[in-house]
């Protein structure tokens, strides 16, 4: 093979410019040590300390390998972008070999290894000036002030931030699994089948060789007659088992994806214009990150009944041993109402989900039936936070999944239509 054509191993480098490698970075840390990616937002962090919470009571240790690879290992790609009067979202993607190793004491009891097109959606403020009132939690010590008040330095830690500190923040990122194959991949998995193809050749033509009267039981001869001729019919024999193989592959993905996109089909596009009617600013990856990031907060939480987010019964005990959860990247749209303001909506999310059931872990996939309300008649705030509330009554701020009542004067915080929450959960 040229060696000059070889691409160069891609890496993921950390750096002020490059928030989607870095928040990699970070996430795979976080898997490691524990240490709270800086650059997810306050609600995105607290789904992922959920999570390692329940990783901890079931005694497992998770970690993810993240490796660049395929077809936008660098980027690329049309990148989505919506906005609200202060903020603007943008979601990216890049393509990589995510693995993913759960251990109990140290010792592997699952690991799963795929190729993955991981999107994240960054969120960033228009100008500092337009933002200056909005929450926001210091990133030091966690305190919630005014963004122009973080700027001038934090009342209670005294850190200064720049806007660039603050913004962008990656507020929901997903996996969903990518079947295309670069052609380096492609040969690779050709010569899989083709070396042993051609060495079982190579063996019975030997043999073949051997007892053929005109070889007379010579090794020598037999041997290179036989080596040539397995090469030729190793070919001739492995490649239509490859192309077999892929086939077959194809077949099974497909037969997966099949359900999900009949339900799916044309329903992002049918939602979405039906929701700009109320938000102009709406769009299906904004939705769809969102349904995502809130479901994942309320399968990981001990008390789903204690979270802002959720209006809905005590926590289903099935989801008590859900340890891992990934968006397939298929929702589909169930049913859509406005009644006296109150947007109602239904979808099915499908989720490929990670249990861990006594000495077992193991994966499954699922379609969770979602209920959510918002009230349409407020604009969307996309960066409404739950870990950033101000009070409706005396205007204090406090954090609102720490403490249903705020502190400054007892009332209790609901968000009734402040953002997006769950009213339902079906298995
Ligand atoms: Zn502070
Ligand atoms: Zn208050």
């Amino acid at each position: 093979m040229d060696m000059k054509k070889q691409t160069k191993k891609i890496v993921w480098e950390r750096s002020k410019y490059q928030m989607f490698e870095s928040f990699a970075n970070e996430l795979q840390e976080f898997t490691k040590n524990g240490t709270v990616p800086a650059h997810a937002d306050q609600d995105a962090q607290y789904c992922l300390e959920l999570q390692q919470k329940r990783l901890k009571e079931k005694n497992l240790e998770l970690e993810y390998v993240i490796t660049p690879r395929g077809l936008f290992a660098e980027g690329g790609g049309i990148h989505k972008t919506w906005s609200d009067d202060r903020y603007a979202s943008r979601m990216e993607y890049r393509t990589c070999r995510l693995e993913r190793t759960f251990c109990r004491g140290g010792k592997p009891v699952f690991r799963e290894s795929r190729n993955m097109i991981f999107y994240q959606t960054m969120t960033e403020a228009w100008d500092s000036q337009a933002v200056s009132e909005d929450l926001y939690a210091c990133p030091n010590c966690g305190a919630i002030r005014p963004i122009g008040v973080l700027q001038k330095g934090c009342p209670y830690c005294g850190t200064h931030f720049e806007m660039s500190d603050l913004f962008p923040r990656v507020t929901s990122f997903y996996f969903i699994e990518d079947f295309g194959k670069t052609q380096k991949e492609l040969k690779r998995s050709i010569w899989k089948t083709l070396i042993p193809v051609m060495l079982l050749a190579m063996v019975c033509f030997t043999c073949f060789f051997y007892q053929d009267p005109e070889v007379g039981g010579q090794w020598l001869p037999s041997i290179l007659r036989g080596f040539f001729a397995g090469i030729l019919g190793g070919a001739v024999f492995g490649y239509p088992i490859w192309a077999f193989r892929q086939l077959g592959a194809m077949v099974k993905n497909a037969g997966k994806a099949v359900p999900m996109l009949m339900n799916t089909a044309g329903s992002g596009k049918r939602f979405v214009t039906k929701m700009q009617k109320y938000s102009p600013e709406f769009s299906y990856e904004y939705f769809s990150g969102k349904v995502v990031s809130l479901l994942k907060m309320v399968l990981f939480s001990k008390d789903a009944q204690s979270l802002p987010i959720y209006a809905g019964g005590p926590s289903d005990d099935r989801f008590a041993d859900l340890v891992d959860s990934s968006y397939t990247g298929a929702a589909a749209l169930k049913n859509f109402r406005v009644h006296n303001g109150q947007c109602e909506v239904t979808v099915d999310v499908y989720l490929e989900n990670i249990y861990a059931k006594e000495k077992r872990v193991f994966s499954k996939d699922e379609k969770i039936r979602v209920h959510l309300r918002r009230d349409v008649s407020r604009p969307l705030d996309l960066r409404f936070s739950v870990k950033q509330i101000r009070c409706r009554q005396c205007g204090g701020s406090f954090d609102a999944v720490k403490q249903r009542n705020c502190p400054h004067c007892g009332s209790e915080y609901q968000l009734s239509g402040e953002d997006w929450e769950i009213v339902g959960i079906e298995g």
